[in-house]
């Protein structure tokens, strides 16, 4: 098994932060910096690692001007720090300038646009709007020169070249071949933004972007380049005779946090798939409550609803064990006793870590995944702890259709779904999920008339993500995504017409109701 925060390694041309890291790398740093704050279980986070690194890579050579860093919020050790800079949802993109004196949380990015080309222009924007007081030291200046001042150049001996490249206001190439060359000697990139003909006839450009290039011994040259893109630029400048890499260029890399105080890794165990555990269900609500959570400061408004309705179903139907369900309604007696517009998350939290506690009511505080165990440990736990959850719960209010009897939710057969639902848009760190979930609910949630249906609902729309998940980076390639139930689980589920696979629904609203029942829940390994 490999452990937390590996959808990044010590090869990957990135600094790994953590908790013990984060803030002595950004306080004062000689460089600005990109930091993604992931987390490892967020399927987005997953297929997103690979645009990361291959930028992370395509900017390396600008390393001692900005810096690309990574922080895995879902590593127990980071939970802290991830909640003091508020981190919500993953991803989430923070800038940090360089040289900063005082402790910030840093800039965000909300774009949707997250293509490398368009994160690269941003870092350059990112990197211009530094003040003179905070420029990152090795950063060239990227501001165009005026094109007296090139021509100034024209001519003269110097103990370097400089390549000027011509470009249109809005291109990135001047600048982003200006950083790549940044730690290369023997090379001066400037950039100029004037289009005037007499300028461009003489220098005899014809078409922009271009390159002219200023020898040392005075002589001058529009350079040859087969395409007029940045990499072709940095690699013929690199290439010249004389231009050579800077020693020691390479920027000193920052404490990897897997280096210090690693977990071991975790020991296998072994599982039954006809099983649901009950452990995997406490130790998402363990992530719920007192991470996914408690990143919120306060609740309030829609946010405070959708919390109390979630406790309120999770509180009369989880068949949990006597010392969770307890904890649960004491946790909704007193929300429901108290009729403020806003609560602090960190009163729940003593509510629920110390008060109930001393009262024999507790959650255990661990995360520990059997039925959700992963292969590595990014892939699986927690959101598969949550669609377990939501199964049960519809299961259960089928089962138990009195239950949510006097708590406003009664006879609403959507009311775990839409629960489900508003928890997922509202407080899931995974924002592209909770949106292609929110999707899926305004297309059919409507047409959901029974509490049976309701079940089904889930199912079929849980495997609807699976079909959209498999062979994506997400899949544990030991838990491959499949149309669920498999038929090993259930071959009543499944038939034939005309050589066609068709569902048997009323087999696999009897299997769900079976598989996520109170009796099919294994207390195996639970604390
Ligand atoms: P999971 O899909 O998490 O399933 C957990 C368990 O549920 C399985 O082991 C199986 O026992 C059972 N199960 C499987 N299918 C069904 C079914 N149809 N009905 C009932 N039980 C079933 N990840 C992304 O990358 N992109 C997304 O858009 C995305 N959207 C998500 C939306 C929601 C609401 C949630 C909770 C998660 C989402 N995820 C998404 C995460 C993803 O669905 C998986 O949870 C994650 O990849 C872990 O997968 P897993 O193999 O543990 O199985």
């Amino acid at each position: 098994r490999v452990q937390a925060g590996r959808l990044y390694s010590k090869e990957d041309p990135l600094t790994i932060l953590s908790s013990d890291t984060l803030k002595e790398t950004l306080l004062n740093s000689s460089t600005a910096w990109l930091v993604q704050f992931y987390s490892s279980w967020c399927g987005h986070c997953i297929q997103y690692s690979t645009t990361w690194k291959a930028l992370a890579g395509d900017i390396k050579d600008w390393e001692q001007a900005i810096r690309i860093g990574v922080l895995d919020c879902a590593d127990e050790k980071n939970f802290d720090i991830c909640k003091e800079f508020g981190i919500h949802f993953y991803p989430t993109f923070r800038y940090f300038k360089a040289r900063s004196s005082t402790f910030d949380i840093g800039k965000a990015y909300k774009g949707p646009d997250r293509e490398l080309q368009t994160v690269r222009q941003l870092m350059v924007n990112f990197l211009q709007n530094h003040t003179p007081e905070v420029w990152p030291p090795q950063c060239p200046p990227l501001e165009p020169s005026r094109s007296a001042e090139i021509l100034s150049l024209v001519g003269q001996k110097a103990d370097h070249y400089t390549a000027v490249i011509i470009e249109e206001e809005d291109s990135y190439i001047g600048r982003e071949v200006m950083l790549d060359l940044m730690m290369y000697g023997g090379m001066t990139v400037k950039r100029t933004l004037n289009l005037d003909k007499a300028f461009l006839d003489r220098l005899g450009v014809s078409s922009v972007p271009a390159v002219y290039l200023l020898y040392p011994n005075g002589s001058h040259v529009l350079m040859d380049v087969k395409k007029s893109q940045r990499f072709f630029f940095s690699s013929y400048l690199k290439l010249l005779p004389g231009v050579h890499r800077k020693r020691g260029s390479s920027a000193q890399r920052v404490v990897v946090s897997g280096s210090k105080g690693q977990k071991p890794a975790e020991i296998w165990k072994d599982f039954d798939k006809s099983k649901v555990y009950m452990v995997d269900m406490e130790s998402g609500l363990h992530y719920l409550l007192r991470v996914e959570l408690a990143s919120h400061q306060t609740l309030t408004g829609d946010e405070l609803k959708t919390f109390k309705d979630f406790v309120t179903v999770v509180a009369k139907l989880f068949p949990g064990r006597q010392s969770v369900v307890k904890l649960l309604e004491t946790l909704l007696e007193w929300l429901v006793s108290l009729p403020l517009e806003k609560i602090p998350y960190d009163a729940i939290l003593d509510l629920v870590n110390n008060k109930m506690r001393i009262a024999g009511m507790f959650l255990s505080e661990q995360l520990q995944w059997v039925g959700c165990q992963g292969s590595q440990s990014e892939l699986r736990g927690y959101p598969c702890s949550l669609w377990t959850l939501f199964h049960t719960l519809t299961v259960q209010a089928a089962l138990r259709p009195d239950a949510l009897a006097n708590t406003g939710l009664e006879e609403d057969p959507l009311a775990v779904l839409q629960t489900m639902r508003r928890y997922i848009r509202t407080f899931f760190g995974c924002r592209e999920c909770g949106e292609h979930f929110e999707e899926m609910a305004k297309e059919s949630l409507q047409q959901v008339k029974t509490l049976d249906e309701a079940i089904l609902w889930l199912w079929r729309k849980h495997n609807q993500v699976n079909n959209r998940l498999a062979g994506t980076l997400s899949e544990d390639p030991h838990s491959p995504k499949s149309q669920w139930p498999t038929p090993d689980l259930c071959p009543a589920c499944h038939e034939e017409q005309k050589g066609l696979h068709v569902w048997n629904e009323e087999r696999v609203l009897d299997f769900l109701k079976q598989h996520y029942g109170a009796s099919n829940i294994s207390p195996q390994y639970a604390m």
